[in-house]
């Protein structure tokens, strides 16, 4: 990264979500360390005038810019209040009286599971490769009759690891054209890798081979920097996408975020100058664990992986009392920590050095 382009960035708005004194670096859920940008935040500054009036309930103008963006029809974008909330809409459209089951890889979206037993269906799981990737050969063996959804997570959260082009392919060309195919694209924008899969470009080949099970979200909240203000978006065969609209509650996105959201789609180049910035953090945070003598997936997101079998709360913990928050996963298998500003992350580096080993 450029030092003008680290300069750029330089505190205060770097800082701004780890401001609170006394309180840990935030490095546990996947945000942006960044604050919003001039040009978003008097975007936001200029819709609070008016928040006396509700949104525009199907967000046309946001709807439109994305479907020129994608090269596909306004009525094949959903937005929702974060691409969880649509994560939930998708499987209670796929699952309407909870007669059917979600399928997807794990460890995976904490919400999957949950999402599941909210809308009252059942819930299959398959295990990551060991590449701590999908294994997309066991999700599909991991389907059954019942199975109206199946999620495919790339970059996987929590573990980074995409999964590669042509494996998805193969993929969506198996699974029988009644299973919606969701590909949660959180984390795309921090994808740098060319044998990585790009969600949409393989959505829009499989729609013009006739195929409409195939879905992608993306969100607001990550590159974007938008986690607040709850925005994210589903690109889907029209079908889909109006069965995920009529599933949503009225005004649920919010007149701030299809601003702040309408003003990041003018602002490409600072933010993938910022998503530079994050992947050039992941690189070296990465190869100094590895140094350290950590094992570390190579990650395409704005996080990396810790695979520590039995030690993950012990190490998320020894973090904490160094003042850095981390994620432990709930059955102690690895712990995800989040790439912050170069500041942060050398605290998290400091406290990772000195965790005691064996
Ligand atoms: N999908 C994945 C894979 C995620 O990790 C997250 C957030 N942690 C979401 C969806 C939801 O993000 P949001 O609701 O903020 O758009």
């Amino acid at each position: 990264m450029p030092a003008s382009a680290q300069a750029r960035f330089a505190p205060p708005s770097h800082d701004a979500p780890n401001a609170g004194a006394g309180e840990p670096i935030a490095l546990a859920s996947n945000e942006s360390p960044f604050g919003p940008l001039p040009s978003v935040a008097q975007a936001i500054a200029r819709a609070a005038t008016r928040v006396n009036r509700y949104p525009d309930m199907g967000s046309a103008e946001l709807a439109g810019r994305l479907a020129l963006r994608y090269g596909v029809a306004a009525e094949q974008i959903a937005l929702g209040a974060g691409s969880a909330a649509l994560c939930l809409q998708l499987v209670r459209a796929a699952c309407p009286r909870g007669d059917g089951e979600i399928a997807f890889s794990w460890r995976s979206f904490e919400a999957y599971p949950l999402f599941a037993a909210i809308a009252g269906a059942g819930q299959r799981r398959a295990p990551l490769g060991a590449d701590h990737a999908p294994d997309l050969g066991a999700l599909l063996a991991a389907l059954s009759p019942a199975t109206r959804l199946v999620f495919v997570c790339t970059p996987n959260n929590p573990t980074g690891v995409a999964v590669r082009a042509a494996d998805l392919d193969a993929f969506v060309e198996a699974v029988p054209p009644g299973v919606l195919i969701v590909l949660d694209e959180a984390y795309r924008e921090f994808v740098d890798d060319d044998t990585a899969a790009d969600a949409v470009a393989t959505a829009r080949r499989w729609w013009s081979r006739g195929r409409d099970n195939v879905a992608v979200l993306r969100t607001f909240s990550k590159a974007y920097g938008l986690a607040g203000l709850r925005i994210g978006y589903l690109i889907a065969p029209p079908a889909v996408a109006d069965a995920v609209r009529r599933g949503a509650p009225p005004y649920d996105v919010s007149a701030l975020a299809q601003a702040a959201a309408l003003a990041s789609l003018d602002a490409d180049r600072e933010l993938a100058e910022r998503c530079g910035v994050i992947t050039h953090e992941r690189r070296r945070v990465r190869e100094a664990l590895i140094e350290a003598g950590f094992d570390v997936p190579a990650s395409q997101a704005n996080f990396l992986w810790l695979p520590l079998a039995g030690r993950a709360t012990r190490f998320a913990e020894h973090c904490l009392r160094r003042g850095v928050l981390v994620k432990a996963f709930a059955e102690d298998d690895g712990v995800r920590v989040t790439m912050g500003s170069a500041r942060e992350n050398d605290a998290f580096l400091a406290a990772a050095a000195d965790f005691p080993r064996g």
